[in-house]
């Protein structure tokens, strides 16, 4: 089972799969070693090397930013994600092919389209089963985040985190089978319930 986590910065990924695991673990009785969680960019040595280099690099393009995500998820994708998958286990990605489309797409101006299609052929079609959209109004994500905190992308403005969120909550629109949208303002505890209750068919199979 591969499941991704989507959302601004903030609004609680990691958090949320972090109480999705030890609900996997704790009450499902899912082997520990069954349950990766995983992030991007960055999920891989090389990984770590790219996030580095787009995050507080010098100032790049938007095609070179696009294909320096991108190239961090075929590489993720081939040493990390398949391979556990093909092993039976679950797979808990922070972020995915919807933050490139969200944040290249709509974000830097690309065409959403194309950044879909890049990332169609970097990754090979391998989609989530299931993607959780932790959605929050960019005003809110602002008073969670000190500015000081902030990396190159993060300080964008309050426009281009508005492209970025209307984008993600399109692409949910379109497929309303694979994602669930949740409004990231809540308690933690109740957000982590909805993600539980709404994944109930996938995680007791
Ligand atoms: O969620 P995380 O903190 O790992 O994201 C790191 C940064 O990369 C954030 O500023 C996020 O907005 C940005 N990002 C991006 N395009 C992606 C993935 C992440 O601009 N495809």
């Amino acid at each position: 089972l591969f499941l991704s986590f989507e959302g601004g910065d903030g609004a609680g990924k990691s958090t949320q799969m972090a109480l999705l695991r030890e609900h996997l673990v704790k009450e499902r009785s899912v082997s520990e070693d069954l349950v990766l969680t995983t992030r991007e960019p960055g999920g891989t040595p090389m990984g770590a090397q790219l996030r580095e280099l787009v995050l507080h690099g010098d100032h790049m393009s938007p095609r070179t930013e696009a294909l320096l995500y991108t190239a961090d998820r075929a590489h993720h994708i081939d040493t990390v994600v398949r391979p556990h998958l093909e092993r039976g286990g679950l797979v808990l990605a922070d972020r995915y092919v919807d933050s490139s489309v969200a944040y290249q797409g709509a974000g830097r101006e690309l065409e959403p389209e194309q950044v879909a299609a890049l990332n169609l052929w970097a990754t090979g079609g391998i989609m989530p089963h299931r993607t959780i959209l932790l959605d929050l109004a960019p005003e809110a994500l602002e008073e969670r985040r000190p500015a000081e905190s902030l990396d190159r992308l993060e300080r964008a403005g309050r426009d281009f985190h508005r492209a970025v969120r209307k984008e993600f909550l399109g692409l949910a629109a379109a497929e309303p089978e694979r994602f669930v949208v949740i409004d990231a303002s809540q308690p933690r505890e109740s957000i982590h319930a909805q993600i539980v209750d709404a994944l109930s068919e996938e995680l007791s199979a």
